[in-house]
């Protein structure tokens, strides 16, 4: 299948002069100026006239196969559909699991990535959910990485959390090992995926690790960072020191500074935000509320849209478009060594997103595939015409 996409202002994520992009397969075959399709193809041209061509957003933490369960079976929340994931921009997703490995399993999460990369979007994900020692496929974490495609690192290993496992420090650097060892073994990453919780400790026990161990800052990758203002400042000391982080977006109900728009904008400011920051959704996973005693007090379903939806806002409100997109495209790449992903190159996978003038997501392509036509899903998801999701 030949797609010519013709007139788009391209953000590679860095604005180029070039303006017409052709896909063939799954791959992006040429970039330049007046192109057009050899006579000798069938193909569709695109004319994206006053559209922003930018590569498919990759976010990095989405329980594709369902979280929750933290009051009860009732607050299990179900598995992804696939057009929840197009509409949102989404092209590459990386699953995990979460609280509850006891009704969730490591075969439930690799079979649901495999569904939706059937589907037609890229799919990774991480051994292990919150609890330590990780929950793992293989014997060990290690084997998982040098063995499973899919896996590129350990997640989301919960510290700091009342909800851990409450890991000693011997433990997660046990697991820190396992993940760099296996990721060298598998070629991946290998990459420490922590759930940094509300609690006093924030990131001591990484600390720890790099202080006793040999095992390099960039092993790890912390996320939830802008979740209270001591664990945010943290962060920004731990990227400083040359490590990663990773905000959540949608958290609608934290202080308007630590939501992921304003964050942004201050890592710019001090000028911070570089290649090894990251933002992700933490979609479809429960959202308990819990007042000061830990009581739960209420429960909602993270979205997938609020990845987009942030660095939109963080966009309009002064950051420049091409830092904006990086945090969800080249970055993730980067940090979980995702090759041929997150930038609009030659010869990378056909992921794209073309946003209207109001930076909308518009048109959407999955390794070539059209996916969203003018924000409308052209394709669905196997059972999703009968249990249609929004
Ligand atoms: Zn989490």
């Amino acid at each position: 299948m030949w797609q010519l996409l013709k007139h788009a202002k391209i953000f590679t994520p860095e604005p180029i002069e070039e303006m017409d992009l052709l896909m063939v397969g799954e791959r992006i075959a040429a970039i330049g100026n007046n192109l057009s399709l050899p006579p000798y193809v069938k193909g569709e041209v695109f004319d994206l006239t006053g559209l922003t061509l930018v590569p498919g957003f990759m976010d990095a933490h989405v329980h594709i196969c369902g979280g929750g369960g933290e009051a009860g079976p009732a607050s299990r929340t179900p598995e992804i559909q696939l057009s929840q994931l197009t509409k949102a921009g989404t092209t590459t997703v990386v699953g995990c699991l979460g609280t509850d490995a006891v009704s969730r399993s490591m075969a439930q999460l690799l079979t649901k990535a495999r569904a939706l990369q059937d589907e037609g979007l890229t799919t990774y994900i991480y051994s292990g959910a919150y609890q330590v020692p990780p929950l793992t496929l293989f014997p060990t974490l290690r084997q998982d990485l040098a063995l499973v495609d899919k896996v590129v690192g350990a997640g989301e290993i919960a510290i700091s959390d009342h909800r851990s496992a409450q890991p000693q420090i011997a433990e997660l650097e046990h697991l820190t090992a396992e993940a760099r060892v296996g990721g060298m073994l598998g070629g991946k990453a290998g990459i420490v995926h922590l759930h940094l919780g509300e609690g006093k400790r924030g990131l001591d026990p990484v600390w720890q690790i790099l202080n006793q161990t040999e095992i390099p800052i960039t092993q790890f990758m912390p996320t939830h960072i802008n979740r209270t203002y001591p664990l945010l400042e943290q962060g920004i000391e731990f990227l400083k020191a040359g490590g990663h982080i990773d905000l959540t977006a949608g958290c609608d109900d934290f202080p308007k500074d630590l939501q992921v728009p304003a964050v942004l904008l201050l890592l710019f400011e001090r000028k911070v935000l570089n290649d090894r920051v990251t933002v992700t959704s933490d979609g479809n996973g429960s959202m308990p509320e819990y007042n000061k005693a830990g009581v739960l007090v209420g429960m909602g379903v993270g979205s997938v849209e609020v990845l987009w939806r942030d660095v939109r806002e963080a966009v309009l409100e002064g950051l420049p478009l091409d830092v904006g997109l990086r945090t969800i495209t080249a970055n993730v790449a980067n940090v979980l060594h995702l090759p041929r992903k997150g930038l609009i190159r030659l010869d990378y996978d056909a992921d794209l997103v073309a946003l209207d003038e109001e930076l909308y997501v518009h048109h959407v392509w999955a390794r070539g595939k059209l996916m969203v036509r003018a924000q409308e899903a052209v394709v669905l998801g196997r059972y999703e015409g009968s249990i249609r999701n929004k």
